[in-house]
């Protein structure tokens, strides 16, 4: 209560703001992702790893909306590139050079991407990569992880325990969960026994490689290359979810694990902060996709690959070299150090999950493996850590996640333990 209370002296705006966006649209937003209680905050503008919202209060960006800002906010280089695109016409219905130039750049980074198309969102990317591999298969079963997230559609939505099947969501029929399976995220037995029953109605298996919203939980050792395995010899397709986790290499985690899948989604970063999706894969599998062939498979979308998206991307992927991931390594693995320092000095039951630069902070003394053990996490601590956090300047996604920016340095990991910790003992005076 304390907590909240000083959020709202310190956003009064952003409060009365809430007040009427909620008159024109339903919780006075449109991502149902970005609410938390009592209000959002209204944000004005931001520069590098920093925003303010209207308020005047200055954050710590964390969050980087969702992933997606890696290079912090305004970078001049995208900017810069995004100026000249303007200039040059927004968006064809033809073919323009920039949307050429990322798919080579993707094509060389990404083992798994052999061709690729582009969309506007991660959920077109995965939605188009499971039509694919049923399209190619000719089978509609898609297996996914209990907890796993990849966007919107209706078949992402469908969440699923032990098999099952119950639509997570009002609104969608039910027949569309009676093609989806789910299984426990690092539980290869629990794959195969799955495989035995169905592989012949399976068209692919989907999965995070790192699970992003389930809370950042890495795979096990052996475990994807266990997936690879499994889709061989059940003759089954593996896609890879990288909408998150592109960034843990400059080939995503396919490229840090060491497991190439038949396709992949991305999105987010490829985008350099525009609205952005892609899919690749195998080519023989892509193909399905070429408008030459009379029997294909038809993907359109009017902003598909437009120029300032195009640009932009160029841009955050060039950005994103070695030594730039390198860098997010070694404040991430910094932070996460610092971070459990403070848990165990102030005794408090709580643990830190990472892969790379994507972290998550969970109220349980062990770290979860897959969704059904992030449920022992104290949802009352998470949000009241969350609200702390904000009011020491420091945002992150209310469920626990933090993710870093290339443009963080020393210095705001530095501040952002100062803030964890302090954030950390009014938790510990709790228990
Ligand atoms: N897949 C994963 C792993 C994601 O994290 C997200 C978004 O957070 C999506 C898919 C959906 O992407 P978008 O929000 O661009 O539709």
């Amino acid at each position: 209560i304390n907590a909240e209370r000083e959020f709202s002296i310190r956003t009064p705006k952003s409060m009365e703001k809430y007040q009427a966006a909620r008159r024109v649209m339903p919780g006075g937003d449109t991502r149902s992702t970005v609410y938390f209680s009592p209000y959002p905050i209204t944000v004005s503008n931001g520069s590098g790893p920093e925003f303010q919202d209207i308020d005047g209060n200055h954050y710590l960006d964390f969050l980087n909306n969702y992933t997606a800002t890696i290079h912090g906010h305004a970078h001049s280089k995208v900017v810069e590139k995004v100026n000249q695109a303007l200039s040059s016409g927004t968006s064809y219905a033809s073919v323009i050079e920039e949307q050429i130039s990322l798919a080579e750049i993707l094509c060389a980074r990404v083992p798994g991407i052999e061709q690729i198309r582009f969309c506007n969102s991660g959920t077109e990317a995965t939605m188009f990569a499971i039509r694919v591999a049923r399209a190619f298969t000719n089978r509609a079963g898609i297996i996914k992880m209990e907890g796993g997230y990849h966007g919107t559609h209706e078949t992402a939505q469908i969440e699923l325990f032990n098999t099952q099947q119950a639509p997570v969501s009002m609104g969608i029929p039910v027949r569309v969960a009676q093609d989806v399976y789910a299984v426990p995220f690092n539980d290869l037995e629990a794959m195969e026994q799955l495989l035995i029953q169905r592989a012949k109605e399976i068209a692919a298996i989907l999965v995070e490689p790192v699970m992003g919203a389930a809370g950042v939980i890495p795979p096990l050792s052996g475990y994807l290359a266990g997936l690879r395995e499994l889709a061989n010899r059940y003759d089954v397709l593996l896609i890879f979810d990288e909408v998150q986790t592109l960034r843990l290499s400059t080939g995503g985690a396919q490229s840090k694990y060491h497991v190439t899948p038949d396709l992949t989604a991305l999105g987010k970063i490829i985008g350099g902060g525009f609205p952005v999706g892609a899919f690749g894969g195998r080519a023989d599998i892509m193909s399905l996709f070429d408008p030459a062939n009379l029997n294909h498979l038809s993907h359109g979308g009017t902003f598909n690959g437009n120029r300032i998206t195009m640009a932009a991307g160029i841009t955050s992927m060039e950005l994103l070299d070695q030594q730039a991931i390198d860098h997010l390594e070694t404040l991430a693995k910094k932070l996460q150090m610092q971070m459990q320092e403070a848990i165990h000095r102030l005794f408090v039951p709580a643990s830190v999950t990472r892969s790379g630069s994507l972290l998550n902070v969970h109220f349980t003394e062990q770290p979860p493996i897959n969704y059904a053990s992030t449920h022992r996490s104290r949802k009352d601590f998470t949000q009241l850590f969350h609200i702390e956090l904000l009011n020491r300047g420091i945002y992150t996604a209310p469920r626990g996640m933090w993710n870093l920016s290339t443009v963080m340095t020393d210095f705001h990991i530095d501040q952002a333990v100062k803030a964890f910790s302090d954030s950390m003992q009014v938790i510990a005076k709790c228990i």
